[in-house]
């Protein structure tokens, strides 16, 4: 496969006191070369999971049980702890969720942003060049000042733009960002957003984007996989899945971004009833089921089939037909 990353009917666990719970219950998907592909779904359902599985930065009590991953036709499953190491210094970097975990809090920002040219065998001269081109890639106004500095003297939003030059130094084929906007005010979001989608156009890597803001993978993605319970439930170009929603948990989603037309500060969430299953609960058929407004018994005995809505695009569900009997939200009114 040529896939940038290819993600292939993954099971994974945690072993949490000795015991494995069952986190990704059959992860497919696929980043092809270039691409900007979303995962979106609410907390806890294994988004993280699949990017540290995605470049095999798993915990130590993670465990595949079953399926693989490839990028760009190699096997990350099969890999040897050497292999790995190149495959992540010369074409795949990931941004975490948290950048202050990204860095060391007690090396110069200089210092570290070099290090990323070093061990791709570049020396310290050279290297102090690329660092500084690197932080004007990410339209860092003054690189030579910030070079000087610690982490804890930089903002949120420019400690994350010097985490991305770092992920940036192997002109990575395949980026991974996870919530890389998690924490910051929404201004900086939006100009660590505007950053990142700036860079795709010069780099050329396809992206794999996390986040569990719609709107952000709306105006960022090319396609998205809506995750539920570690399944993706559906999955198409983002164009189609926001216009036209095929899968009842990806309509309760949208159905939960702010209304129009409310004040910000009273904003009310529309929200799902019911929780996610616990984890290591066993799941045999629709992982949504519980939450479901139009399950039928159908859903409880039967694993929902993959149906295809349009090109590309498809659900997991056994009633696509009926999605229009899903209420809508209540509206909340402005006066
Ligand atoms: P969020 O939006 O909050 O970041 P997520 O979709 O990224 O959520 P994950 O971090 O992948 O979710 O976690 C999936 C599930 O696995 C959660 O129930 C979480 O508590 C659990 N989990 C994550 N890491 C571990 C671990 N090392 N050991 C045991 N359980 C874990
Ligand atoms: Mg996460």
């Amino acid at each position: 496969s040529t896939a940038a990353l290819a993600v292939d009917d993954l099971h994974l666990s945690y072993i949490v006191r000795g015991t494995p719970r069952a986190v990704l219950r059959g992860v497919t998907f696929e980043v092809r070369p270039g691409e900007a592909y979303g995962l979106v779904g609410e907390s806890g359902c294994g988004k993280s999971t699949s990017a540290y599985a995605a470049l095999r930065y798993l915990p130590g009590n993670g465990r595949i049980d079953e399926g693989r991953v490839m990028s760009n036709g190699k096997e990350l499953t099969a890999m040897s702890a050497r292999e790995l190491r190149e495959f992540r210094a010369r074409e795949a970097s990931m941004v975490f969720q948290d950048p202050v975990q990204a860095v060391n809090p007690v090396l110069k920002i200089g210092r570290q942003v070099a290090e990323a040219f070093e061990v791709m065998g570049q020396s310290k001269s050279e290297a102090r060049v690329s660092a500084l081109a690197a932080l004007e890639r990410v339209r860092i106004a003054s690189p030579e000042s910030v070079m000087e500095r610690y982490p804890y003297q930089l903002s949120g939003g420019m400690l994350q733009r010097v985490v991305i030059a770092m992920a940036l130094a192997c002109d990575p084929k395949l980026l991974v960002l996870d919530e890389p906007t998690t924490g910051l005010d929404a201004t900086v979001e939006a100009e660590v957003l505007d950053l990142v989608r700036d860079l795709r156009s010069e780099l050329n890597s396809a992206i794999l984007l996390i986040a569990h803001n719609l709107g952000v993978i709306r105006t960022m993605c090319d396609r998205v996989g809506v995750m539920y319970a570690g399944r993706i439930v559906e999955e198409g170009t983002v164009e189609e899945v926001f216009d036209n929603p095929s899968h009842p948990y990806t309509i309760g989603l949208l159905n939960s971004i702010p209304r129009k037309g409310l004040q910000k500060d009273d904003r009310e969430l529309f929200t799902i009833p019911g929780n996610l299953p616990q984890i290591g609960d066993p799941l045999p058929t629709c992982v949504y089921v519980d939450r479901c407004p139009i399950a039928t018994d159908l859903c409880r005995t039967e694993v929902p089939p993959i149906v295809p809505r349009s090109d590309g695009h498809w659900t997991r569900c056994h009633h696509p037909d009926r999605l229009d009997d899903i209420p809508e939200p209540v509206e909340i009114s402005e006066t």
